[in-house]
């Protein structure tokens, strides 16, 4: 810190100065140099905390007195003002030179040190999944460019192992209070300090690798696990693996954004999936075998009774998709939904064999009966 400036001379007025003299030149210098009338000016900042602290020795008889007799180093330990002096007192004072009063509203503002911690903002991933990705769950690999903790100032954001100092503005509170003269009194607004952002600490000597802000753009290599059984619009939430937080903060997430890639064999149903069976006429009616692809790029074979009608459903319990921890009923099922193939072509002696199948009563659809509603009611009775 610098060296410290004579009280009487920071205010600009004789030692032998009377109390209201000393009220009159802090006033006016209070004035000048409020933050809030030099938002960003760090110089005026530093005269307006100066005259402060100048001003909270002088208007006091006793410690008047004993800065006239000792100097900084007054007997009390630590001496006058600097870190123990806070906001409230400053304000305190404030009411005293404006003649005010109403300065409530410090209530439930903590005193001291309340230094907000920087969060870090969240990364966004999109990443495509296989059905059979998604039933076993997979660990995957990004590259990702972002915000990490600058190694040089090992995030501090200052230069050569310095230390950031207390804000000369807040006072390490990260707030500043504005006085507004209005009809029913002087008002007290809070807001979030401009020379700290509310961080209650400010970098003298900035780090040159980060210019101060303890973040660097970088590269990392993160691996992400996705748990089994996700689907198309999930969000997977990744903690504290996003962008790092400036001065050692709270990193953010990373959260990533399921998408399912599309499938010409299946069909998700939650975590059922469904696969379309087109069976040939011969093994409907004969009955025989069928092979079924499943998720994980093997084949069952099922059985096909004889006589198997379009439109049946066979279920494989377990070969769906399972539930997404906490969530839905177990393990989705491989749900077959069979049709029956109909030729489009025929050669000379298959439309033979097949006409001289269409007379045969077996062959016989409903449409070629030609029942009536009564004649199909009596046939359901007898
Ligand atoms: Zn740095
Ligand atoms: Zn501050």
């Amino acid at each position: 810190m610098a060296q410290k400036r004579d009280y009487y001379e920071v205010l600009g007025v004789d030692r032998n100065a009377s109390q209201d003299e000393i009220k009159k030149a802090y006033r006016k210098i209070a004035i000048k140099y409020h933050p809030d009338r030099n938002p960003g000016n760090a110089e005026a900042e530093e005269k307006f905390k100066e005259a402060a602290e100048a001003y909270g020795v002088l208007q006091d008889e006793e410690k008047r007195r004993q800065y006239d007799q000792f100097g900084f180093d007054g007997p009390q330990a630590g001496g006058f003002g600097g870190a123990g002096m806070d906001m409230s007192d400053i304000f305190s004072m404030f009411g005293d030179i404006f003649g005010g009063g109403g300065f409530g509203g410090f209530g439930g503002r903590s005193q001291g040190h309340t230094q907000a911690r920087f969060r870090g903002s969240d990364l966004r991933l999109k990443v495509k999944l296989s059905l059979s990705e998604i039933q076993t769950g997979v660990t995957k690999k990004f590259k990702l460019r972002k915000d990490i903790t600058c190694e040089h100032c090992h995030g501090t954001g200052a230069e050569g192992g310095s230390q950031p100092e207390t804000c000369p503005t807040c006072h390490g509170s990260g707030v500043t209070v504005k006085t507004v003269r209005t009809m029913l009194g002087m008002m007290q607004t809070q807001a979030e300090c401009p020379t700290c952002h509310g961080e209650g600490t400010v970098i003298t000597h900035k780090c040159s690798a980060c210019h101060g802000e303890g973040v660097v753009k970088g590269e990392e290599v993160v691996e992400i696990k996705i748990p089994a059984g996700v689907s198309q619009g999930m969000v997977v939430n990744v903690p504290g693996k996003g962008n790092a937080g400036k001065h050692n903060g709270v990193p953010g997430n990373i959260q990533v954004f399921i998408e399912e890639e599309p499938n010409d064999v299946f069909v998700r149903d939650g975590n059922d999936v469904i696969y379309n069976l087109l069976l040939d006429f011969p093994t409907a009616a004969l009955g025989g075998e069928a092979k079924i692809p499943t998720i994980d790029n093997k084949t069952v074979t099922i059985n096909i009774e004889p006589g198997t009608q379009p439109g049946k459903t066979l279920r494989l319990r377990g070969k769906g998709l399972p539930a997404v921890q906490g969530y839905g009923n177990g393990t989705g099922d491989l749900v077959v939904n069979i049709s029956v193939f109909v030729p489009k072509t025929l050669t000379k002696e298959e439309r033979k064999a097949i006409e001289d199948l269409r007379d045969s009563e077996n062959f016989k659809g409903d449409h070629s009966t030609k029942q009536t509603i009564f004649q199909k009611f009596r046939n359901y009775f007898n």
